[in-house]
């Protein structure tokens, strides 16, 4: 093997030869191509190793203190620093960090706040919302009655009187805030006055952007949530997981819903990982990443929109931008899979009002964690730019594919990413 690879691949390799050549072969993808897939990063090396720690042989029931197993001493500690790390860093008075993933934290959110048939109400899936927040094939929309808002056509941003008039008329249980495709700065304060007039818990649900709102790049939603709902493996770089904040207040009706309401053990390889993400994240080393985040893709959206890009919401306040490509006459999954084949990793993605479906949408969606992870700046982006524009202009170009293709892999290779062998 002349490749580098990480020691724990000859590890596998030495029980599971399949499993070992799949890993290897991931692990190379992720060095030699430029993720712009806006939910994903790559974590430290001090993250993946407490992931792949002893910890994962630990089941522990219950939180510090009253667990129902034995053998907990040094589980609790691990546990209630990764929580004292999470309040600290947020600001938050209570935190969770037992949730599986983003999916799970938001469905103990409904657990304690909701019961079944209640009204809800979030962004909807094709204009920027979660699954999780009432979409009609999630359990959130079929165990609730979800009322969803969406974008307006001219802006593509959302009205918060549009919101308002919604919550006055349909007064539900919970509202929730954020989503997976919003290009711009959310207004929690706004929402949080919208739910407070109508009664409702208000859920600002920052999966996506915890990363910058830890940084203070993002203005924070905490000083006004009743509940603060986050994955922790996209901004935020740690391990796969979730975690949930709130005020005191709610802190048992959290707590009881996670477990034993939805969960059983936590995942505490998963914890100490978290731990060791939001120590990394309470630097300056990861402000000046969160910083640079927002500039690349405000970069990324000015290159793109010099070409003639036609930007959801005209550009971006944050890690993503979503593209439009009804002007440029190719469709978003087309694209998307001529850019995989010229080394640039995105997703296909329904733009708001769109008149295709969602297997085959008008859009694709790029963020900028992972090249920013990498350490690539706004000249980089310049390039990625230049480099998307030439397989839109031509996808069924095989050749310039190839070219790009290894253009890519060069440029990758002067950006080593975190947690990969060099
Ligand atoms: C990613 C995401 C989730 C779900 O997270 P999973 O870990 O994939 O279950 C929930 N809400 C929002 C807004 C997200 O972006």
């Amino acid at each position: 093997m002349s490749r580098p690879e990480s020691s724990g691949i000859s590890v596998i390799r030495s029980v599971d030869p399949e499993i070992a050549e799949l890993v290897a072969a991931e692990e190379r993808r992720q060095g030699e191509v430029i993720r712009l897939i806006a939910s994903e990063n790559y974590v430290s090396s001090a993250v993946l190793a407490a992931t792949g720690s002893v910890l994962t042989n630990k089941y522990s029931e219950g939180y510090a203190g009253k667990r129902y197993y034995q053998g907990q001493r040094l589980i609790d500690a691990v546990e209630q620093l990764c929580v004292d790390r999470a309040r600290a860093l947020f600001g938050a008075e209570h935190a969770n960090v037992q949730p599986y993933s983003g999916s799970p934290a938001n469905l103990a959110v409904y657990l304690a706040f909701c019961q079944p048939g209640d009204t809800i109400m979030g962004m909807a899936l094709p204009a920027g919302g979660h699954l999780t927040h009432g979409w009609n094939v999630s359990i959130t929309g079929k165990y609730f009655r979800a009322v969803q808002y969406g974008v307006r056509k001219d802006t593509g941003r959302v009205d918060l009187d549009d919101v308002r008039e919604l919550a006055r008329k349909e007064r539900p249980k919970v509202l929730f805030a954020g989503g997976t495709a919003i290009p711009r700065t959310i207004d929690f304060a706004a929402y949080a006055e919208i739910a407070r007039e109508v009664g409702a818990i208000f859920v600002a649900d920052i999966a996506h952007i915890s990363g910058l709102v830890a940084a203070g790049v993002h203005p924070t939603p905490v000083p006004v949530a009743d509940v603060v709902s986050t994955t922790t493996h996209k901004t935020l770089r740690g391990p796969r997981g979730g975690m949930l904040m709130c005020r005191e207040t709610h802190a048992k009706a959290i707590d009881r819903a996670v477990f034993p309401g939805l969960q059983g053990g936590p995942h505490n390889h998963t914890t100490a990982a978290l731990a060791v993400a939001l120590r990394e994240a309470a630097t300056d080393t990861f402000r000046t990443y969160a910083a640079q985040i927002v500039a690349n893709a405000r970069a990324l959206a000015a290159a793109l929109t010099e070409r003639g890009f036609d930007l959801v919401s005209g550009g971006t306040d944050n890690h993503l931008i979503l593209v439009d490509l009804t002007t440029k006459g190719v469709a978003g999954k087309p694209l998307a899979v001529a850019l995989e084949d010229a080394g640039i990793v995105l997703n296909y993605n329904s733009v708001p009002f769109d008149p295709r479906k969602p297997f085959d949408p008008s859009g694709i969606r790029i963020g900028t964690p992972a090249v920013t992870s990498r350490g690539m700046t706004e000249a980089e982006m310049r390039q990625i730019a230049a480099w998307i524009d030439e397989v839109c202009q031509a996808p069924g170009d095989e050749d310039r594919r190839r070219r790009i293709a290894g253009e890519v892999r060069e440029l990758c290779a002067a950006f080593p990413a975190p947690g990969l062998p060099v």
